[in-house]
């Protein structure tokens, strides 16, 4: 079994617990918003504050569509989801071996001939600083359209076009370190309904995962040509993007703790914490979505690696 679908039946688990996929109008955001407005009742099933916890004066923070009454529930809550977006780590590192290699696929399909594929495979045992696909441009068999059509057939996705409203909000979807990192860029549609997440050269499911179970919405990947590529992440790095907060722990109870800090600290009217590869990232919202705050006092992210690792 794939790790999509192994994945996807542990978020259908998961999302079992009870949180609502209601949709926001302003997409991108928590689809367990909407669940908050019911106070009253500590989300931490061990909670001993008993009725205590009405007299305590607080409504927020709350963590995947519950409220906690006191910072011990906030942490051992995101204890739970810790450890639940640790679980199965192991399947992480999907393998792609089995795809036909991108030089064949195009010489199959009669884009490149085959002295031009030899001479592209020559240029890179001489020097493996290029991709295959990049010597062949280099060399002038093919160009960096078709190549990223060739990309879009090996991994089985559209060529995705950039326009300038696709940019448009993309700050959101991120944090900046994961479009550093994974060279993924995000791109939004009008309706607000799907994002997607374009790359260079090859997909990454397990990010798409990841955004699919914080914003809610679907993601669809793509593949972007080079220079295209290349300038929209330019302009994206222009764009102001959520608040960061990294942080580094020796242990998945460490982290915990750090999570639940700062999310006792910003008190948030929805958060949520997902795994991307090997960093947990939890997202606030500190405000509702939309209206013309600055993005970084609507939304703030933690991101943080576990040591052990
Ligand atoms: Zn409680």
């Amino acid at each position: 079994m794939s790790l999509l679908s192994n994945e996807r039946r542990k978020v259908t688990a998961s999302e079992a617990g009870g949180m609502p996929l209601t949709q926001t109008a302003d997409d991108v955001m928590f689809h367990d918003i909407a669940s908050s407005a019911f106070i009253g009742h500590c989300s931490n099933s061990a909670c001993r504050s008993g009725w205590l916890h009405l007299f305590r004066k607080r409504t927020r923070p709350v963590f995947e569509g519950g409220w906690t009454c006191s910072p011990d529930c906030t942490e051992a809550r995101v204890q739970f989801s810790v450890r639940r977006e640790l679980e199965g780590w192991q399947q992480v590192q999907e393998t792609h071996r089995h795809r036909i290699p991108l030089g064949l696929l195009m010489l199959e399909r009669g884009w490149i001939t085959s002295q031009q594929l030899r001479r592209a495979i020559e240029a890179q045992r001489g020097s493996g600083n290029l991709r295959i696909g990049e010597w062949l441009v280099e060399q002038g068999a093919i160009d960096e359209v078709q190549i990223a059509r060739g990309l879009s057939l090996q991994w089985g996705c559209p060529v995705l076009s950039v326009s300038n409203s696709g940019m448009a909000g993309t700050s959101e979807v991120l944090p900046r370190l994961f479009v550093e990192a994974f060279g993924a860029l995000p791109l939004k549609v009008p309706s607000g309904k799907i994002v997607y997440l374009g790359f260079e050269q090859s997909l990454d499911a397990a990010l798409a995962l990841s955004v699919k179970r914080m914003a809610g919405i679907r993601v669809e990947s793509g593949i972007i040509p080079s220079s295209v590529y290349a300038d929209a992440v330019d302009r994206l790095r222009n764009q102001a993007f959520p608040a960061l907060q990294l942080a580094e722990t020796a242990s998945d109870l460490a982290a915990a703790h750090v999570l639940a800090r700062s999310i006792e600290r910003a008190r948030p009217i929805a958060s949520r914490l997902v795994r991307v590869h090997e960093w947990l990232w939890l997202r606030m919202l500190l405000q509702s979505p939309g209206g013309t705050l600055p993005i970084s006092s609507r939304i703030s992210d933690v991101v943080c690696r576990i040591g052990a690792f």
